[in-house]
């Protein structure tokens, strides 16, 4: 296997560097990206399912690359995450979106949340909460208007630290959401023991709704037992009138996805909720 592997190793290698100088090159120009304003915040909005009125909003990080044109948050938040520009990325990001928030309250529409992803990195952080506090002060926003999402694996890693941390916050007013719910190791009694106001069900399960009895009969169950710790439900991912009308009859609280909106520039969102009533 030696004599013969020579020359697939040395293939493999090839290709191996080409990733990685790709990577390195990504990550340089990522760096720069600060500096040159090429990050931005699109809003993608949250309706109130039974109402249909908009509720809020998700805050979606863009890069709009000048060499790699726009790039997506799936591709980049992880080399962010390992280069450690997460941190940067993700207080600027909280920052931005409070401060938007903040905007369409002195607009008139006061019950508007904003819901901001926040990385394990960034959550880990010993001053985050310090950060936050800081974010929400410099900004005016009221803290029961913004709500960290967070995902299952960041919670499960060190959970007491996480508890204290959640505490913390949900001591504040702030919301704290569980994003791509059913994806990882959620268990009741998590739910149980973190003050947690919402969970999102990833849109994975929304869109094998549409083939799958079995995967409804999933997406009602996860609906009637968090409401049962009364938990706030989110769908995401609501591509059609079909999908939105079995969460309805399901009792799923809120929802988002390209049925509704897709992420839109701040410009938009705003224009977006000159047009919808206020609530
Ligand atoms: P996520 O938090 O699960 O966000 C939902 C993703 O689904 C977004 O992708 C959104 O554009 C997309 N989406 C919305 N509606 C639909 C739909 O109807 N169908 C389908 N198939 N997709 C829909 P996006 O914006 O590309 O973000 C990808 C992921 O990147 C996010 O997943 C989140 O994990 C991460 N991300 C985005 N912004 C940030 C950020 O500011 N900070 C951190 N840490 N992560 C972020
Ligand atoms: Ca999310
Ligand atoms: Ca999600
Ligand atoms: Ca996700």
């Amino acid at each position: 296997a030696k004599s013969s592997g020579g020359s697939q190793y040395r293939f493999f290698s090839k290709e191996l560097n080409a990733s990685i100088q790709r990577m390195v090159d990504m990550e340089a120009s990522l760096r720069r990206a600060f500096d040159e304003n090429e990050f931005y915040v699109a809003y993608q909005p949250q309706i109130d399912i039974e109402s249909g009125a908009t509720i809020g909003a998700e805050a979606l990080v863009r890069w709009n690359s000048k060499e790699y044109g726009i790039v997506s948050p799936a591709d980049f938040i992880p080399l962010a995450e390992q280069t450690g520009l997460i941190l940067k990325l993700g207080q600027w990001v909280l920052e931005e979106a409070c401060r938007e928030a903040k905007r369409w309250e002195r607009a008139g529409r006061t019950s508007l949340t904003i819901s901001v992803n926040v990385s394990a990195k960034q959550f880990k952080q010993p001053d985050f909460v310090d950060i936050v506090k800081g974010i929400l002060h410099s900004t005016g926003l009221n803290p029961a208007k913004l709500c960290i999402e967070i995902t299952e694996s960041v919670v499960i890693d060190k959970l007491m630290f996480t508890l204290k941390l959640l505490d913390e916050l949900a001591a504040m007013g702030i919301g704290i959401s569980i994003d791509d719910f059913g994806t990882g190791y959620s268990s009741l009694s998590l739910l149980r023991q973190l003050p947690i106001s919402m969970i999102k069900i990833d849109k994975s399960f929304v869109a094998e709704m549409v083939e799958e009895r079995s995967v409804r009969a999933v997406v009602a169950a996860m609906i009637t037992m968090t409401h049962h710790l009364g938990i706030t439900v989110v769908a995401e991912g609501i591509e059609s009138e079909q999908q939105m009308a079995w969460l309805r009859e399901m009792g799923c609280d809120k929802g988002q996805g390209y049925y509704i909106d897709k992420p839109l520039s701040a410009e938009r969102m705003q224009a977006r909720l000159k047009e919808t009533p206020a609530i």
